[in-house]
């Protein structure tokens, strides 16, 4: 998760941001690395594809202003979770970890109840932790 500014090689540190893409949309604690030089910001690659769809959502439904990524997005979620004063004594990887068998015992519980809908977003949101960069040593 380590990352360099592309502009002045200094270390950039994961902010989580409210970022405004446009006047009807918004989307809180978006996970961005930023350089506290020079002010350039990107948007996690893990959770990029994720703020574009719920972009393109928007944009089809026009019905949502505005969008908290923690509560759709579970690396955003555990990024503002570790930001919490509560979490400090946890390693985000521990984090992870417990995540993720949270989200097994919820797997089997919404299988048992044959709820489709919500094995469905279970999966979903074990995929997002599974799927990217969690191998890296910060995550
Ligand atoms: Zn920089």
């Amino acid at each position: 998760m380590e990352k360099h500014c592309h502009q002045c090689g200094e270390q950039m540190g994961i902010y989580l941001r409210t970022v405004v893409f446009s006047r009807q949309m918004e989307i809180e604690n978006v996970p961005v690395y930023t350089c506290d030089e020079c002010e350039v910001y990107q948007v996690l690659p893990s959770v990029k594809e994720h703020v574009k769809a719920l972009l393109t959502q928007q944009e089809e439904t026009a019905s949502k202003h505005a969008v908290d990524l923690a509560s759709e997005n579970e690396i955003a979620q555990l990024l503002s979770m570790a930001a919490d004063e509560q979490y400090e004594h946890y390693e985000l990887n521990e984090m992870v970890e417990e995540r993720i068998n949270q989200l097994l015992d919820m797997l089997i519980m919404a299988k048992a109840l044959h709820n489709e809908e919500w094995v469905k977003d279970v999966e979903d949101r074990l995929s997002q932790l599974t799927d990217h960069a969690l191998q890296a040593p910060y995550l």
